[in-house]
Parts: C-alpha cells; sequence; structure tokens
C-alpha cells in the first residue's frame, strides 16, 4: 500500500515531447482512476502531466498517506496471526517518514512535517485499538493489475482484498484526506476491472484451492483512517457500471483526439502546478468564462448524453428482457452453455423498501441505525433479516418491505 498513484513514476522531461501523443503500449492507451479525474478536472492539466510528463511539486499529504499505508501494508502483510504490535506498525511508518526530507516531501517547514508525523502515530494508534479484534490476513495487498478494456490498458491498484468465498471480493481503499463525501466513480473503476481479471481467479485458486468460473465484487469500500469511519458501497448494477464505462470511454477519446482545452476553475487552479505556463491563466488572474463557446458545446454535450442513454436504456431493456427468459427457462443452481459462452444461474430473493425515510425512522426508533451500519439495500435487509431484532421493529420494516425474486447469471466467454 505505499504508493498511492495508480501510475508508474513517469521521468521528468522538463519542456520536451511538448505534442507528443498519448502514451500507448501495444496500441492500447494506458489508462487509470488517476487519469481519469485528472483529465475531468482540467485536460490541459492532463496534457502537462501525462503527455509533457511535467513532474509537479511533491505534495505533503500525498507523503503523508503514503506513510500511512506503508504502514497498514505492514500491519496486514502477514500470511496468519500473530500480527505486529502497534510499535512496530509505527516502527514502519517511522521507517517510511524518514526516507526523505521534510522539503521531499511537500512541507514548507520541518515543524510542519514533525505535527504531521506525531499526528500519524495517533491516527495509527486510534486505527489499531478499532480493527484489533477483527485482523485477519487478506487475500491480497496493494493488488496491482493492467486489465484489456476496450482499446484500454487499464490499471487498477486495490489497498486490500479480502476473499468471501464463491468468487466474491471485498475490495477496501484508504483514504487519509479530508473526511468528504465521496462519489463511488474510483470503486466502479476497481468492479469493472477486477470482474474482469483473469488473475485473480488463478490466485484464488492458488490460495483458498477454489476453481471459481467468475469473480464478482460482493463489496467495496472507502475507510476514512482519521476517523474510522467505513463507507460501505454494494455492487454497482449494470446500469452504473455502463454509464461509468461510457464516460472512460468519452474522456479517452477525447485524450485520443489531442482535445486538451483548459477548464480554469478556482479549486483545479489552485492546485496546479502548471500556472506559470498555462494560457488560461495569465498574470494569476482566471479570464472570464466563454460564455458563447460554453453555451454552444453544452448543446453537443446534451445531444451526446442522450444518444447514448437511449442506447443504453435499449441495451438494459433487452438485457433485463433476456435475463427475466434465462430465469424462466433456468433451475437454481444450474450451469449452461451456448456456443460462445456458459451461464451458471443462482436464484435467491431480495427486499426493496418503498419509503426510505419511513425505514431510517424504523431504524431510529429502535436504535437499530448503528447495526445496518449503512442505508445500502444489504445493510437494512442484513438488520431486517437478523435474529436479534425486537418483532415490532420487523414488522414494521416488513411494512415498508416487497420481496421479489432475483436471479444472478454469471456468464463467461468459451
Ligand atoms: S492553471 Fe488551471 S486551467 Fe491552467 S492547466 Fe492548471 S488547472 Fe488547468
Amino acid at each position: 500500500m505505499t504508493k498511492k498513484s495508480d501510475e508508474k513514476p513517469a521521468p521528468c522531461l522538463f519542456g520536451e515531447a511538448v505534442c507528443a501523443p498519448p502514451a500507448k503500449k501495444g496500441g492500447l492507451l494506458a489508462f487509470s482512476y488517476s487519469k481519469l479525474s485528472l483529465y475531468e478536472e482540467c485536460p490541459l492539466k492532463y496534457k502537462f502531466k501525462y503527455i509533457d510528463k511535467i513532474k509537479e511539486e511533491p505534495k505533503f499529504y500525498f507523503a503523508f498517506g503514503s506513510a500511512i499505508h506503508a504502514a497498514l501494508e505492514f500491519m496486514y502483510a502477514v500470511k496468519a496471526p500473530p500480527f505486529p504490535t502497534i510499535e512496530e506498525v509505527c516502527e514502519a511508518f517511522r521507517r517510511e517518514w524518514g526516507r526523505k526530507s521534510y522539503l521531499e516531501k511537500g512541507y514548507r517547514t520541518q515543524r510542519k512535517a514533525d505535527d504531521d508525523f506525531e499526528k500519524g502515530l495517533l491516527m495509527l494508534k486510534a486505527y489499531y485499538e478499532h480493527n484489533r479484534a477483527r485482523l485477519a490476513p487478506p487475500f491480497l495487498l496493494e493488488y496491482s493489475t493492467d486489465v484489456e478494456a476496450d482499446g484500454l490498458l487499464v490499471r487498477i491498484i486495490a489497498d486490500k482484498i479480502e476473499y468471501q468465498g464463491e468468487g466474491r471480493l471485498l475490495i477496501t481503499d484508504y483514504k487519509t484526506g479530508k473526511d468528504v463525501k465521496r462519489e463511488p466513480a474510483q470503486l466502479y473503476m476497481y468492479q469493472k476491472i477486477a470482474e474482469m481479471d483473469p488473475r485473480l481467479k488463478e490466485k484464488i485458486a492458488e490460495q483458498y484451492g477454489e476453481r471459481v468460473s467468475s469473480v464478482r465484487i460482493g463489496q467495496m469500500l472507502y475507510y476514512h483512517v482519521p476517523t474510522n469511519k467505513e463507507y460501505h458501497f454494494d455492487r454497482a448494477d449494470d446500469r452504473e457500471i455502463g454509464a461509468f464505462w461510457e464516460r472512460v470511454l468519452g474522456v479517452a477519446d477525447s485524450i485520443k483526439g489531442l482535445k486538451f482545452e483548459p477548464t480554469p476553475g478556482e479549486r483545479q487552479c489552485a492546485w496546479c502546478d502548471y500556472k506559470s505556463m498555462c494560457p488560461a491563466f495569465i498574470g494569476g488572474q482566471l479570464p472570464p468564462p466563454p460564455a458563447a463557446a460554453a453555451t454552444s458545446n453544452i448543446e453537443e454535450l446534451v445531444d451526446r448524453y442522450g444518444r447514448l442513454k437511449e442506447r443504453m436504456d435499449e441495451i438494459q431493456a433487452q438485457l433485463a428482457e433476456v435475463a427475466a427468459s434465462i430465469a424462466g427457462a433456468s433451475k437454481d443452481g444450474g450451469e449452461y452453455s451456448g456456443s460462445s459462452y456458459t451461464a451458471s444461474v443462482k436464484k435467491g430473493h431480495k427486499w426493496e423498501f418503498r419509503d426510505r425515510e419511513a425505514v431510517i425512522k424504523v431504524l431510529n426508533q429502535f436504535d437499530l441505525y448503528q447495526k445496518a451500519m449503512t442505508l445500502t439495500l444489504s445493510g437494512i435487509t442484513g438488520v431486517l433479516e437478523s435474529e436479534g431484532i425486537p418483532e415490532e421493529a420487523r414488522k414494521r420494516l416488513l411494512e415498508q418491505a416487497v420481496k421479489k425474486t432475483s436471479v444472478d447469471i454469471r456468464v463467461t466467454r468459451k
């Protein structure tokens, strides 16, 4: 978990290859979540960093995050208990911290660096205490893989992966910055790529002796280390992943088309190291937004969005129809073969809840909010189906619930 970027380190080529084409490996565009988010922040910033390979200044918050990740990696890197003591974990943090001077880490003063070092030790002690009772050796740590998808070579680096059996994975991403509301987009990237990655199946067979036909995300979570808060996300459905992937392909198309127009804004420019060479940031001032251009651009975007949405709705409708037909024609646990694909079918039930507010009211009234952990469908279903809840609470939750048959179809190409 030492390396938080999902990129290989780029050499400093200041001033060289200003108009070089995007990096391609074997004809594929090397891509990652970091690249997606940087391009969406500002395409020109992306170009300075990834095409021109102009090195950014070191950032102290990355150095801090890296050292915490290194200590957590050290803590979990055991095949079986006992785990390292908290003193050993703090020593791993100290070792990582000492590899660079405060300036190399991006601090302006030694004192600020020392303050953060102390903060890091306290954070690790609190983490250790909070998790002591449930420490278990994970399946994989800092798992890095490159997977080919739609002309892209996509890299993910997952901090921690736990195996839940039957091909299901729990992926954890550690966060050490501010406790802000996070979008699940980075987790969508993990899901999309992990489920396509053939190496994971091999690793499951090696480590657990289990041969699985496919790998599937069970759950994903952001773990905020400074507060020990967990933000759980259920596996995203095909519609969410489809929309996310259209977004990825749209950005990849723009990069391949060498579209690197700057998109200045207070937030992105404030932390940008390329201001001095950016035509949109002259004399420390941002130019007023180009209203007319933005309007025509948004018209194009609206049309494109509409077209994509129509296509996606159509595909979703077809998928739902075919899945319903398979469900009707198959048995629970059955394996079926076409000429190109095989499918395994599992049937079960799922709950849907009519009124979210009413469910929250019941959870609060019976002090079950904590038990649900998160207000995801699986969190609430877990409460509803657990044995230790008052019957009145179960009855009130059932009033909001609708039981439906679910079908899980796992398809693999032959
Ligand atoms: S200064 Fe602003 S507009 Fe210019 S590259 Fe940086 S983020 Fe983009």
